[in-house]
């Protein structure tokens, strides 16, 4: 009988629920109609107002800059993505079974006719009433939105119409100095990646994927390059630390976590992120621990995990998010075309390529000096896959990154060129904010190689150069402006040394032409400003 009875509401329930949905469509959708004309017009009207205001989350109040798009609802109400994402959790942690299985509870419900004990349901029309009619936030409580940025700068060039490898190694020697084997190589392997990108097979014969690897001290140009060839390119680039990287369900981010890094840098755009460029620095740091009994989380396991992304594999990956969890959509990244880049200083690697030359050349009436090759300085261009694996890198991790290059070793010639001649040279730039005083900033060349010579000292290669300098041109840049007129500043080697003061010139001891000539270039740049 129960049953019965159980049932008979069922139906019942059922027929006025699905009477309700039918009527409720109905008439949702006639409203919908007038409604959304109506309201449409007022939006027009009012959206050229309200578009230079940032929406702001009725719940969270955080703005559109700081918490993301919006949920727009009706009257003009926005909530954040968190917010929402809250609101949907609380609603799911619900304990509905515990609520039917407990009489007291459900009477209550019967009897409170806005529905569940304790929750009250948002009223749309009582939100209305809150703000005036912007729903909820006036729009003196909102932020303007920033400008949007100008029109790009046209790429160098355009991977789908990649130019040869010498002219893309010519656009590299622009910005990067010196290390010409290895600008050489990036050149053929990046062109061949896009070529490959986009004409896909030729007549079946499927083109192997040119990973790279690149070898090189720490401050000798690896990110700079990658960096450079990105922005010439203009394919997103993502950059992280293998040292960062776990095994998947440890402490520390996902090796797929480098994806959705990508994903972000290209604006959330798959097709662009499949053609980008992934960077994964520190890769020395994940080698095969030796002697270890322990679990090697951190380093042989992340090389074999890596496997997959290198070769190419659809990926899922969180949109907007580091880390997967149930509330962060997902989408699907095919691997297959994007350049993975791996750097690292493979500090004792020296060391292992020197054991194998002096064993192979110290055998037999050809033998060589014990020391040959303690001095080359270049020791890292003759290595070779079996020292990399002795090292500590797995074959299989070796295998998906064909081509090899290796950085040398900044010297005392090359840092004083990378001083003063790439397109953005840090002299350059300090001459630029001098020029704008209308000072002629120079230095001399004693400074140039004592600035060379203290970074060599530091050992951190090029990346030293500008922490020299801003501590010397601290002063510079602090007393100059404060005297009209200084005409020209030269730094000396006295001044670098702490040994003496730069050489200054007064605006009138300098000869009437190249006054003259300063100002032309004033009022030109004027102009343009
Ligand atoms: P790492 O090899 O450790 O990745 P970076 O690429 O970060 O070194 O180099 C640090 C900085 O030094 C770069 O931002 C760049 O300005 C400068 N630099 C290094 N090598 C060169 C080079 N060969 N030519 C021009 N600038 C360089």
């Amino acid at each position: 009988m129960g049953d019965n009875k159980n049932n008979d509401n069922d139906m019942d329930f059922r027929e006025v629920v699905d009477g309700e949905v039918v009527d409720t469509d109905n008439k949702e959708t006639e409203e919908n109609k007038t409604d959304s004309t109506d309201t449409d017009n007022k939006d027009n009207s009012s959206e050229d107002k309200d578009n230079q205001y940032e929406d702001v989350c009725f719940v969270c109040r955080r703005p559109e800059s700081k918490a993301g798009k919006m949920f727009h609802l009706p009257n003009n109400i926005c909530v954040c993505d968190d917010c929402m994402h809250k609101t949907m959790d609380a609603v799911s942690q619900f304990d509905y079974q515990n609520l039917l299985n407990n009489p007291t509870l459900m009477n209550e419900l019967n009897k409170n006719t806005s529905g569940f004990p304790n929750i009250s349901f948002v009223n749309m029309d009582d939100l209305k009433n809150l703000g005036g009619n912007l729903g909820g936030i006036p729009n003196s409580q909102k932020i303007k939105k920033k400008k949007e940025k100008e029109a790009k700068v046209k790429p160098e060039f355009d991977i789908n119409n990649i130019p040869a490898p010498h002219k893309i190694k010519a656009k590299l020697d622009d910005y990067i100095i010196g290390q010409e084997q290895a600008k050489k190589i990036i050149s053929v392997a990046v062109y061949n990646h896009y070529k490959r990108v986009t004409t896909g097979t030729m007549d079946d014969i499927e083109i192997e994927k040119s990973n790279i690897l690149m070898l090189g001290p720490t401050g000798s140009g690896k990110t700079y390059l990658v960096k450079t060839l990105a922005r010439l390119l203009d394919v997103p680039l993502a950059i992280t630390d293998a040292t960062s990287l776990t095994e998947a369900g440890y402490i520390g981010d996902d090796i797929e976590s480098v994806v959705s890094k990508l994903l972000a840098a290209a604006n959330n755009d798959i097709e662009k992120t499949e053609h980008g460029i992934i960077f994964i620095d520190e890769i020395d740091k994940i080698a095969k621990k030796k002697n270890t009994t322990a679990r090697d989380v951190s380093g042989e396991s992340v090389q074999q995990g890596m496997l997959k992304l290198l070769e190419g594999a659809d990926v899922e990956v969180p949109v907007g998010a580091n880390s997967k969890n149930a509330m962060v959509p997902l989408t699907t990244i095919n691997t297959r075309n994007i350049l993975f880049i791996c750097g690292g200083a493979f500090p004792d690697l020296e060391e292992i390529i020197k054991q194998r030359l002096n064993k192979s050349s110290s055998i037999g009436y050809n033998a060589d000096l014990k020391d040959k090759y303690d001095k080359d300085e270049n020791l890292l261009q003759k290595v070779t896959t079996e020292d990399l694996k002795k090292f500590g890198m797995i074959p299989e991790f070796l295998g998906r990154l064909p081509i090899i290059c290796s950085l040398q070793a900044l010297t005392k010639d090359m840092l004083i060129k990378i001083l003063k001649e790439p397109k953005n040279a840090i002299l350059k730039q300090y001459q630029k904010l001098l020029a704008l005083d209308e000072v002629d900033l120079q230095f001399d060349q004693g400074a140039l190689e004592a600035i060379a010579e203290k970074a060599l000292e530091k050992d951190t290669g090029a990346r030293a150069l500008r922490a020299i300098i801003e501590e010397f041109m601290l002063d510079i840049m602090y007393e100059i402006p404060k005297d009209d007129n200084i005409g020209k500043v030269t730094i000396t080697r006295e001044y670098i040394e702490g040994n003496g003061g730069p050489k200054i010139e007064i605006r009138s001891e300098m000869p009437v032409a190249a006054i003259e000539e300063k100002k032309e270039i004033n009022t030109d740049n004027a102009e343009t400003v």
